[in-house]
């Protein structure tokens, strides 16, 4: 049920929101070249994923 703004006070919006925060995504080392990448995804440094190049990369 919604509540007027005043009624809440600081402390109280800000202990519910003590509870909200960022979630660090799943990074596993790339098995081609070892930089970090998310899981599931074609690593972003090489451009390869489950051992194929998917992305050509010019380095
Ligand atoms: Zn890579």
């Amino acid at each position: 049920m919604a509540v007027p703004t005043r009624k809440t006070s600081k402390t109280r919006k800000r202990n519910r929101r003590g509870h909200i925060k960022l979630t660090v995504p799943g990074l596993a080392p790339c098995p081609n070249c070892g930089e970090l990448r998310k899981s599931h995804m074609v690593c972003p440094n090489c451009g390869y994923y489950n051992g194929k190049e998917v992305v050509a990369k010019n380095n």
